[in-house]
């Protein structure tokens, strides 16, 4: 290890261990790892997701004995910055996929090549980096059970442990800097809804790898038990994916071939975002065309409408306890994130994305693919392939999916001393003082959506 010092920029790669581009570095002599903290990718986020992302800087930052250095500035400027300091002429990390990034690593290799310093991208935050699952005619997939059968005929490879690194170390801020930097770009729809962030989730590499012994545990009921929110049945990996405290190649590696249903869900994450990779304007834009856009309301009421749904005030338990799971944890069952998701657009008419928008500044697993790829697929206009007239009673889920009402009043205290199915339904003020009348009625609501669809296929 007698080389030239290197640079590990770290991204959503927060961790040691499965990591091709710090292996990369340590190979070569001493590592200097470095976290920037670049505010045009920090101020669309909610400070809660920047709460956790951190964290779990801060927890890298101890596992590497103090030595990552926090910077804050443009990517470009800072490795610039640091190269000269410590005498690099290479910088090394993990390749991101989605399109700011890309877009960020172009203009960063850039300019540093001009200045003599390579920006050499290794590995993805996938088990597959999106681009690489492809049909025979070298076209991307467009469904997803065909996605799958060629993801899963590819070999994504076996964890690696972590590297013996000679970490160096420098002058840097504390990743408490990350958080001022956050929230700026926030949308007046937001109106008064509130921005502290929920009680911390455990965050870095060891909570990562504690969360995910704990799954494999619990891995072989995870097909029975992951649709009901009250139930322990998820693995809670999501927000550490995101960050990359653990690489997703580890999570298959241990929990192998035990459940076909917990690899199918990993397999989607790879899949949207190979979908967003084909399509960056996918972000914002329908994936699949309605015809003429679909109406959605954007007046007054429709403003009023969205905040009752943000807060957890609608009228109908399971939407609310979605949502106000996601105001006090950051997080929400996946069950549930379609039922509220189908709710804003199909019982409320709103847009799709103003939801989406909720949910990215709300949620410590916030993920662009997986993100507005969820909302496209509730929205119809996404990856599903009969999706419009699906549209989720959240009564019904409720009864279906809570049957004892442990999830709902857990988040309600206002239904928690009504039993099932009492807690299930819409109840006004009277029955359970403080808890909010319907705020619209489902059946006439349905039918208005199913309508909207229809006039913007032009069959009306
Ligand atoms: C409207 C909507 C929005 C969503 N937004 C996000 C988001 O911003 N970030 C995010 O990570 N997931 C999102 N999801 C997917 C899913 O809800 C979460 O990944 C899941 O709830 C996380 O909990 P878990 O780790 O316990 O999941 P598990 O059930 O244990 O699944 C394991 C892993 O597979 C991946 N995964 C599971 N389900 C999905 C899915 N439907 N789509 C893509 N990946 C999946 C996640 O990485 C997850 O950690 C969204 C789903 C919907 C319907």
């Amino acid at each position: 290890m007698n080389g030239a010092a290197t640079i590990l920029w770290f991204r959503r790669d927060l961790r040691t261990s499965d990591h091709p581009a710090l292996e990369s570095a340590a190979a070569a002599g001493p590592v200097l790892g470095a976290f920037i903290a670049d505010e045009s990718l920090l101020s669309p986020a909610g400070p809660t997701r920047v709460a956790h992302l951190a964290a779990s800087v801060r927890a890298l930052d101890a596992s590497i004995d103090g030595r990552l250095v926090v910077r804050v500035g443009r990517p470009e400027d800072v490795l610039g910055g640091l190269a000269g300091e410590v005498g690099a002429r290479r910088v090394v990390a993990t390749a991101d996929f989605g399109p700011a990034g890309r877009a960020r690593d172009e203009r960063v290799a850039g300019e540093l090549r001009a200045r003599g310093i390579d920006l050499e991208l290794l590995d993805s935050a996938y088990a597959l980096a999106p681009g690489t699952v492809r049909t025979a005619a070298g076209q991307p997939y467009r469904v997803f059970s065909s996605y799958r059968r060629a993801w899963s005929a590819l070999d994504p490879g076996r964890a690696r442990p972590a590297p013996p690194v000679a970490w160096l170390g420098a002058r840097g801020e504390d990743p408490a800097v990350l958080c001022g930097l956050s929230g700026r770009s926030r949308p007046d729809y937001f109106a008064d809804l509130p921005d502290e962030p929920p009680a911390p989730s455990p965050a870095g590499e060891a909570a990562a790898h504690a969360a995910l012994e704990a799954f494999v545990e619990r891995a072989a009921r995870y097909g029975a038990t992951r649709d009901y929110p009250a139930q322990e049945g998820t693995s809670r990996l999501s927000a550490h994916l995101k960050v990359g405290a653990i690489h997703p190649r580890t999570v298959l590696d241990a929990v192998g071939g035990a459940d076909g249903a917990f690899v199918a869900e990993v397999a989607w994450r790879e899949f949207y975002a190979d979908v967003l990779f084909d399509d960056p304007a996918s972000a914002r834009a329908p994936w699949r065309g309605t015809g003429r856009p679909l109406r959605v309301d954007r007046d007054g009421r429709a403003r009023e409408r969205f905040v009752a749904w943000a807060r957890g005030r609608t009228g109908y338990p399971l939407v609310d306890a979605g949502m106000r799971q996601l105001l006090a944890e950051g997080w929400m069952h996946n069950r549930v994130r379609m039922v509220c998701a189908s709710f804003l657009v199909k019982h409320l008419h709103l847009d799709w994305r103003w939801g989406a928008r909720w949910f990215l500044w709300r949620l410590i697993d916030g993920d662009l693919a997986s993100n507005q790829h969820g909302w496209q697929w509730v929205a119809g206009t996404g990856t599903d392939a009969a999706p419009f007239f699906r549209v989720f009673n959240p009564v019904r889920q409720a009864e279906r999916f809570d049957p004892e009402g442990r999830y709902v009043r857990r988040y309600v205290p206002e239904l928690a001393h009504l039993e099932a199915p009492e807690c299930l339904r819409p109840v006004g003020g009277l029955l359970a003082p403080g808890y909010p009348a319907p705020i619209v009625e489902l059946e006439a609501e349905r039918r208005e959506a199913l309508a909207r669809h229809a006039e913007a296929r032009g069959n009306r």
